[in-house]
């Protein structure tokens, strides 16, 4: 099968190509496992923080992409939740051990020996993959392989988010950063929730434009101050700035959730602004989010199928991950970027 993988890890400053186009041997389904046929994989900033070394695969090479849409072509012994043909997504959680203190309640995204599709295991860069039965999801009919594809991330982690702000009928949600995960996060939340009001916190003009159309109530620049206190806010970007300035538009007793698998060093000095009475005081909350639980997935989809969001995309052939990886990274983004896969 034809396969985009990473060998190393680089810099993408000094490496614009970091996927190779090779050849593998068709992957062959183990027990309780199915054999998917990819049609589409989402490309997401997480494959950025892989290839760069911030949350490095284990072993290499490995296949990228954890937002896979494609159809059941074979199953392995013991698979028998799925038929021939059968559309199924994969998303971030590949496997979790199924037995320990956080598998038992369904905070499998905490599971010690929780693997990541696409860093853990080969994922959805390529022709084909293998997965357990147990962790795919259903598409519903209403949306494209495409469309489809961007949901099993950014809307996962989205839904996951939101539900950890603990944000009640109405209350203020602040959302700082207002990529994928955030354009996700507002429609959920006004779908939701009819009498909340939502702050947005975006660098450019354009994304504060947008999060209005899309019904925030206001949007400012990331160091602007709300017009009110926030009972909770959303972080989904990369940097330390939006975090310590989101400490400081949040209530006594408000929750800051830190919606990101890594954060970049470049402007962690910020952090020295951190004023521990006007910041963290009256009971302020940090909270980070870590991965997902089939909950998160299998909730978000059910939502997005009701609503319907339907997601911008753009995509790309397989062969042209790397251009889609390089785009992203330079904040080149129109709509969410995919990949096709015949
Ligand atoms: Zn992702
Ligand atoms: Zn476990």
């Amino acid at each position: 099968m034809k396969a985009m993988v990473l060998n190393e890890i680089c810099s993408l400053e000094d490496n614009r190509t970091p996927l190779n186009l090779v050849n593998l041997p068709d992957p062959v389904p183990r027990a309780k496992e199915i054999l998917v046929k990819v049609s589409a994989c989402g490309v997401c900033h997480t494959e950025i923080d892989e290839i760069e070394g911030r949350t490095p695969p284990p072993r290499l090479p490995v296949v990228l992409g954890h937002q896979v849409v494609g159809k059941v072509k074979d199953t392995g012994v013991n698979a028998g939740k799925f038929s021939l043909g059968d559309r199924v997504g994969v998303a971030w959680i590949f496997s979790a051990c199924g037995n320990c203190n956080y598998c038992n309640v369904g905070k499998e995204n905490l599971c010690e020996k929780f693997k990541a599709t696409g860093r853990d295991a080969n994922g959805g860069y390529a022709q084909y993959m293998t997965v357990s039965e147990d962790f795919v999801f259903n598409i519903p009919d209403v949306f494209s392989d495409s469309e489809a594809a961007p949901l099993l991330c950014a809307g996962a982690i989205g839904f996951r988010s939101l539900n950890l702000t603990n944000i009640k009928e109405g209350q203020s949600l602040g959302l700082t950063g207002f990529g994928a995960s955030a354009h996700l996060v507002i429609k959920m939340a006004t779908y939701k929730y009819k009498h909340i009001k939502i702050f947005v916190f975006a660098r450019s003009e354009k994304e504060r434009e947008f999060a209005r159309e899309l019904g925030a109530t206001w949007a400012g620049d990331t160091e602007e101050k709300s017009p009110e206190k926030l009972d909770c806010i959303i972080d989904t970007t990369p940097a330390w700035k939006p975090v310590v300035e989101a400490l400081r538009n949040l209530k006594s007793g408000g929750r800051l959730v830190i919606n990101a698998i890594r954060k970049e060093e470049r402007d962690k000095a910020y952090l020295l602004q951190l004023d521990y009475p006007e910041h963290l005081w009256l009971e302020k909350e940090i909270k980070s989010v870590a991965n997902v639980a089939r909950k998160d997935v299998s909730g978000f989809i059910q939502i997005a199928a009701e609503i319907p969001i339907k997601p911008e995309i753009q995509t790309f052939p397989l062969e042209e991950a790397n251009t889609a990886l390089m785009e992203l990274k330079d904040r080149k983004i129109r709509g969410a970027k995919v990949l096709t896969i015949d």
